[in-house]
């Protein structure tokens, strides 16, 4: 399934994020394509808060490359690969492959163009996010089939 909106603030683009967490499901890795200040983290919080998550704890880990959160829901994994090549070796740089055999987590990954040709398995969600600066943001969300809206 296939949404594509556009945020003309901040805010929405918050929004879009929460919107998506409520049909995310445990064993989602979410990949987060766009530049710099696009608003992947923005969208990212946004997702943390609709899990019911503490917006301010949620950082894009450029330097830690992990964040772990621990929600009622889920475990989320947030990843930054900013500092890393692209190339399969940034998935072994941060353990993705032990990350992903966790089936009860959730997986968010900024920057997942640096992932190269690393092969993503079913529950992939690619959001895409174009814009920057003061600029409308184009936020397209592609999903694989899932089941009914969590409230
Ligand atoms: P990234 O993680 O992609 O580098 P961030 O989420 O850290 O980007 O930052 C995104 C920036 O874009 C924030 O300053 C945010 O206020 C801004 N932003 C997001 N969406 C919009 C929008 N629709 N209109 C204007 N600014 C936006
Ligand atoms: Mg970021």
């Amino acid at each position: 399934m296939r949404t594509t909106l556009i945020t003309n603030s901040p805010d929405e683009t918050f929004k879009a994020g929460e919107d998506l967490s409520h049909r995310l499901q445990s064993g989602d890795l979410v990949l987060l394509f766009g530049g710099l200040g696009a608003g992947k983290t923005l969208f990212t919080k946004g997702m943390m808060h609709g899990l019911g998550f503490e917006v301010d704890e949620v950082t894009s880990p450029s330097f830690a490359l992990v964040n772990l959160y621990r929600t009622d829901r889920f475990d989320v994994y947030h990843i930054d690969l900013w500092r890393l090549d692209a190339s399969s070796h940034s998935a072994d740089a941060v353990g993705l492959e032990e990350i992903l055999e966790n089936p009860g987590a959730v997986t968010i990954i900024e920057w997942a163009d640096r992932l190269g040709k690393y092969e993503t398995g079913n529950n992939t969600v690619r959001v895409t996010i174009e814009g920057d600066g003061d600029d409308p943001r184009t936020v397209d969300v592609v999903t694989s089939d899932r089941g009914p809206v969590k409230s």
